[in-house]
């Protein structure tokens, strides 16, 4: 029997590689022949504790992730992390210092005001979020924890193409729509977290890649399960043991495609196909400057705004999901994750340029 699967480009959760769907579904009666299934087996057993190793490991390989950073695969979501990573990198009296570039940059500003004293360097809200600053637009403090900043904005459609400047102050960036679908310069960062549920697996994993070092050398007096430093060589509850099996899956499947330079040259083609027809005609309008434009998150309007829902409605017939922008700006927005496939947005193109054939 053959499964009907649509186009999906929802923000998240969003689509996964259809070899990780069938691998999951393969150990869910049975997992590693332990005889019991994939979300019925003990977290402490020898199977699980080796999907959570390579999970590290394989996640190091491909991210470049140095032996002075952990990873874990916790809980919480990305919005736990807009609190945990103040309370955990800024001691008391200490700084940080933000670049909001968007609604999520906001949330995690707000949380950071909770701990200390928490500077925006840059915002792009008067602006209406089209782009990410350039280094000689913001001035980091030298005595900041760390510099924030969110890699890649899921409901504007922008994304930094470069790493901020920060000089020897160390980054922390919310990677939750982009990571792994590009290399990153792993190291200068205290901390990386990113949601699962839109390049690397479903909800209900958060992963988190921080220095050892700067939890070493920071000190802060916080709860258990929240303190960084509980998480360092050990899985210490019970995670998410079907979530963590699915990004050991959704790794194995970006080493088969041949790693994270692989990834971008394949999500630059992708994305290449959209702002090609967006740029082609006036009867679009891409919202993101090109010197900021997203390879995850493509956000546009159709220059007479009262089609879109028509085009939405449409799309959907055409069995073309998850087109509709974020509900705070409205429009039009496809995600393209790393698993989006090629024929996605050559049906996408083909339905834009009919469409426009037919209301232009
Ligand atoms: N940061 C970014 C960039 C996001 O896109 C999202 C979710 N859309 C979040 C944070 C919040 O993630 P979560 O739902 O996992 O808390």
């Amino acid at each position: 029997m053959t499964i009907e699967r649509k186009h999906n480009f929802f923000a998240g959760p969003a689509v996964l590689p259809l070899p990780v769907v069938e691998a999951v579904q393969a150990q869910l009666p049975n997992f590693m022949g332990m005889g019991t299934g994939l979300m019925e087996s003990s977290h402490r057993s020898k199977q699980f504790s080796q999907t959570w190793a390579h999970a590290q490991s394989l996640m190091a390989k491909l991210f470049g992730v140095p032996d002075t950073h952990e990873i874990m695969f916790l809980q919480g979501g990305a919005s736990l992390q807009f609190l945990n990573v103040p309370m955990n990198l800024m001691p008391k009296g200490g700084k940080a210092d933000y670049i909001d570039t968007g609604t999520w940059s906001k949330k995690a500003i707000k949380e950071a005001k909770w701990v200390g004293d928490t500077s925006v360097l840059w915002s792009g809200a008067d602006i209406g979020y089209n782009r990410c600053p350039t280094p000689d637009e913001y001035q980091v403090r030298p005595d900041a924890s760390y510099l924030h900043y969110t890699t890649n904005n899921t409901i504007a459609g922008t994304q930094f193409l470069a790493e901020p400047v920060s000089g020897d102050v160390p980054l922390v960036a919310d990677m939750s729509s982009d990571m792994l679908c590009c290399p990153r310069d792993v190291a200068r960062h205290a901390v990386i977290y990113a949601g699962a549920q839109k390049n690397m697996g479903p909800s209900g994993v958060v992963i988190i890649i921080v220095d050892k070092g700067i939890l070493e050398r920071t000190e802060v007096d916080i709860p258990t399960y929240l303190n960084y430093r509980t998480h360092v060589g050990k899985i210490f509850n019970t995670p998410n043991t079907l979530g963590v099996f699915v990004i050991e899956k959704v790794l194995e499947w970006i080493d088969g495609m041949g790693g994270l330079e692989a990834m971008h040259d394949h999500n630059k083609a992708k994305a290449g196909l959209l702002y090609g027809t967006l740029d082609g005609s006036d009867f679009w309008k891409p919202h993101a400057t090109t010197d900021s434009r997203s390879l995850m998150n493509v956000t546009w309007r159709i220059a007479d705004n009262d089609l879109e829902p028509k085009f939405i409605a449409e799309a959907a017939e055409a069995g073309l999901l998850g087109l509709k922008g974020h509900r705070s700006v409205g429009g039009l927005r496809a995600s393209i994750y790393n698993a989006c496939p090629v024929p996605s947005l050559e049906a996408l193109v083909a339905f834009m340029n009919e469409f426009e054939r037919v209301n232009g």
